[in-house]
């Protein structure tokens, strides 16, 4: 759903903090504002923000079915934690029996093309279902995680889903800043950051990196660093 707000206006909150841009959407967009959450400490972060702002705060997931098992158990402890309903999207079970069928189960290690083929049909297509009717997301994206990410606007206009807006409040933040706000709230987190996992998706593409190693390292580590994303944060 396009959303029409001044160039002005947009220049004007990219210089907000967080929590700040997180109230001028909630005022702007709820109900039709929904976080997506992949459980990672910066969307925990992002959702305990909201929680202190609206009571029902909408939280989306993508369950591609090949997420580690630490996930799937935060889930419920953050529905727990938050009295949350979280909507959770699956792939479309017909496009994932012909893929599965066509190339096999582990099609993503063959070749970029199908990896990127595994990542539309479990994550970008359930996305697209997600902001069906949405005016505004929110992520938890920062812009030292990747060098594709590092461009990272606050507010950008996601053109590839009809022009929405699309939220990063945590662009700015480093990790460090993380760490410290899920330590001070006392956030639930994934017990794979206690193993060496900096960024955690689907148990198949993801691996534990070295302290010194980059962010998102361990994500699709075959991959080149410079062209690895899923498909679902696609910038214009
Ligand atoms: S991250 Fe791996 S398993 Fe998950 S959707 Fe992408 S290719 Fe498939």
């Amino acid at each position: 759903m396009a959303v029409n707000v001044p160039a002005s206006e947009l220049e004007a909150l990219q210089a907000l903090p967080a929590q700040d841009l997180l109230a001028w959407a909630v005022e702007r967009f709820h109900p039709h504002l929904k976080l997506a959450c992949s459980f990672s400490a910066e969307d925990l972060v992002v959702l305990d923000m909201l929680t202190q702002l609206v009571e029902a705060p909408r939280v989306f997931t993508l369950d591609t079915g090949r997420l580690h098992q630490e996930t799937y158990d935060l889930v419920d402890r953050v529905r727990e934690r938050y009295g949350l309903e979280i909507e959770v999207y699956f792939p479309d079970f017909g496009a994932v029996e012909r893929m599965v069928r066509e190339h096999g189960m582990n099609l993503f290690y063959k070749s970029v093309e199908l990896r990127k083929l595994c990542c539309r049909v479990r994550k970008v297509e359930p996305l697209k279902r997600a902001l069906k009717g949405v005016k505004a997301w929110v992520t938890g994206l920062r812009r030292e995680q990747s060098p594709t990410r590092a461009g990272l606007q606050k507010v950008e206009v996601d053109e590839a889903h009809g022009g929405l807006l699309k939220l990063n409040p945590l662009a700015d933040w480093t990790r460090e800043d993380v760490w410290r706000y899920v330590r001070e709230r006392n956030l639930p987190y994934n017990a794979l950051y206690d193993r060496g996992f900096k960024s955690i998706g689907c148990a198949p593409c993801t691996r534990p990196v070295g302290p010194n190693e980059p962010e998102r390292a361990g994500r699709w580590w075959w991959e080149s660093p410079d062209t690895k994303e899923c498909g679902l944060h696609v910038r214009s």
